[in-house]
């Protein structure tokens, strides 16, 4: 066989061992790899069970009374701080918005202390059709120098999970409750939060997916009216103005602590099983 291709074979290989002993990891017990239908898609009989037609499609949503979208005021302005919550409201009907025009919104934001230490804003990066939205707390190191949310070693977990779901990266879109880089990667507090999250809100509401994974306290406590932190809410779908939404740990959580992944990887079998049982709203 020539060399190329014996290295090429090894390297296959390789890979394909790795992405089995991260689907052990997972949880995942069995495999089947279904060349016929979906040459690099990965089956498990769970998955099989849900991709059954489903004889009554249900109503997925119920209409919700359409909600004006708010602009969060500049840092410094303290209605838009913690007095006015309910203004962070977003419509649960399709907004006319593009993710361009609030982008543009956004800018060179310099609304919080954030932008002092950050050298660009990141904004949610996918597919804009996605079924699927993945949102976690803010940027890294890794993230602040691409300009993309979760490229780092949380990111490529984070990739690896979303094809053990059977999906690729590029199916879904990604953001985060903050845009700026926290010095030293802490936690943004609740003002910054608070500030930055409108843009989610109306990022979501021009998307309109069909449900949202939380990954971690601040994703969950900012989209979410939440006390209890993820650890009792995860795995559990909440609502976020029409919208499903699964609550589970963040990537970085499991690389600190890999027996979390189990868990992690119920959550989104529960994703899975629902986007496959489901049929897709028009977010067209
Ligand atoms: N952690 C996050 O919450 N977001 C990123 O984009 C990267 C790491």
């Amino acid at each position: 066989m020539p060399r190329d291709l014996t290295n090429e074979l090894i390297e296959v290989l390789h890979n394909a061992r790795e992405h089995a002993k991260f689907l052990r990891e997972l949880g995942v017990e069995n495999l089947s790899l279904n060349f016929a239908s979906a040459p690099d898609s990965i089956t498990t009989p769970e998955m099989d069970r849900a991709a059954a037609p489903v004889s009554t499609p249900q109503p997925v949503f119920e209409a919700l009374p359409r909600k004006p979208i708010t602009t969060p005021k500049p840092a410094g302005h303290a209605e838009s701080l913690f007095g006015d919550l309910a203004a962070d409201t977003l419509p649960a009907a399709k907004s006319s918005e593009t993710l361009e025009q609030i982008w543009q919104d956004i800018g060179d934001c310099a609304r919080c202390g954030l932008c002092e230490g950050r050298t660009q804003v990141v904004n949610t990066h996918g597919n804009r059709k996605a079924r699927l939205m993945f949102v976690g707390e803010a940027p890294g190191a890794d993230e602040d120098a691409q300009g993309k949310p979760f490229v780092g070693r949380a990111g490529q977990l984070l990739t690896k999970m979303i094809e053990a779901m059977g999906m690729k990266r590029e199916d879904v879109i990604i953001g985060n409750v903050n845009r700026c880089r926290p010095p030293g990667n802490r936690q943004p507090t609740l003002e910054e939060a608070a500030i930055c999250r409108p843009f989610l809100f109306r990022e979501i509401s021009a998307i309109q997916p069909d449900v949202i994974v939380v990954m971690g306290n601040t994703a969950l406590r900012n989209l979410l009216e939440v006390r209890e932190g993820i650890t009792r809410v995860r795995g559990k779908f909440q609502d976020f103005r029409g919208i499903k939404v699964m609550p589970t740990f963040h990537p970085a959580y499991l690389l600190r602590d890999p027996s979390k992944k189990r868990e992690t990887w119920e959550d989104l079998k529960m994703v899975r099983d629902y986007l496959e049982t489901h049929p897709a709203r028009s977010n067209s």
